[in-house]
C-alpha cells in the first residue's frame, strides 16, 4: 500500500475504532421503547414524599394467601436481602386474577427434588398499571425464581402484568415506586434489585438456566440498558423519600 492510500484510509480505520469502542462502553437500550414508556410519566411533578404517601402512590391492596394454605402450607420465613422483579408472560389474567388463582391454589407446580419445593409457584406483589396486591408476608419465603437457591431463599419477588389493554409503562412505574418502598422498609440496596434473570435455575430439568425474565426490560435476553433505566426509575422514587417512619409488610 503507497502512503497516499493510507492516508486516505487513516480516518476511516479511526473512525471504525471509534465506533466499535463505543459500541461496547453503552449499553444497548431499546430507545424508542422507553421513550414511549415514559411519555406516560409526569416527572415535573413529583415530589419528595413520606414512606407512607409512596405507599399510597402504589395502591396496594393487600389480600394475602391464607397462612396453612396453598402456597403457605408450610411456614417458611425469610429475612429479605434482595428484590426480584418478574413479568406474568400471562396475556390475559390481571392482578386480581392473580390473587384469587394463588389464593385458590390454582398456580400448581411439580414439586421434585432440585426443583419446585412446596408444589407450588407463589410470590410476594404483582402489580399492574393502577394497583399492586400483596399476597404474600415480605418475611416470608416465595418459590418464583430459582428452587432452593438465594432468589427464593432471600428475594420479595414482584411478577408485573402484562395482560391486554394494561399500560406497561405505568406498570412499570408502580413496580418502580414499591420496589423503592421495600428497599428503604427492609433496608435493601439498589444493588439487589434484580431480575429473574440474575438467578440462575440450576437444573437437569432446565435447558437455559437464565431465564428472559422480565423480558421487556431486558435487551436481547440479558439486563443491559433498559434494566439499568429501570433501575434508575427506582432510585428516582427513593430518592423521593423524606426518612419516616415506614409500615411493615409482613
Ligand atoms: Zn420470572
Amino acid at each position: 500500500m503507497n502512503s497516499a492510500r493510507a492516508r486516505l484510509l487513516l480516518p476511516f480505520v479511526l473512525m471504525v475504532v471509534v465506533v466499535v469502542i463505543a459500541a461496547c462502553g453503552v449499553a444497548p437500550v431499546n430507545r424508542s421503547r422507553v421513550a414511549q414508556w415514559e411519555s406516560r410519566y409526569n416527572d415535573a411533578f413529583l415530589g419528595r414524599v413520606t414512606p407512607e404517601q409512596l405507599l399510597q402512590e402504589v395502591n396496594l391492596r393487600i389480600d394475602l394467601i391464607p397462612p396453612g394454605t396453598a402456597g403457605r402450607k408450610i411456614f417458611r420465613p425469610m429475612k429479605p436481602r434482595y428484590i426480584t422483579i418478574h413479568s406474568t408472560q400471562n396475556y390475559s389474567g390481571d392482578a386480581y386474577n392473580h390473587a384469587l388463582a394463588l389464593k385458590r391454589g390454582a398456580l400448581r407446580a411439580t414439586k421434585r427434588r432440585g426443583g419446585n419445593r412446596i408444589g407450588y409457584l407463589t410470590w410476594h406483589f404483582t402489580t399492574q398499571a393502577n394497583v399492586a396486591i400483596q399476597h404474600l408476608p415480605c418475611r416470608e419465603q416465595g418459590e418464583h425464581a430459582d428452587f432452593d437457591g438465594p432468589g427464593n431463599n432471600y428475594s420479595i419477588g414482584i411478577e408485573m402484568c402484562e395482560h391486554r389493554g394494561n399500560d406497561i409503562g405505568l406498570t412499570i412505574d408502580k413496580t418502580a415506586r414499591l420496589a423503592a418502598y421495600l428497599m428503604y422498609t427492609y433496608s435493601i440496596p439498589l444493588s439487589h434489585v434484580v431480575p429473574h434473570y440474575h438467578w440462575p435455575r440450576i437444573s437437569p430439568y432446565i435447558k437455559d438456566p437464565h431465564k428472559n425474565c422480565p423480558h421487556f426490560l431486558l435487551d436481547g435476553g440479558r439486563p443491559r440498558g433498559t434494566w439499568q433505566w429501570f433501575l434508575n426509575r427506582v432510585n428516582l422514587h427513593y430518592n423521593r423519600l423524606i426518612p419516616g417512619p415506614a409500615r411493615n409488610l409482613g
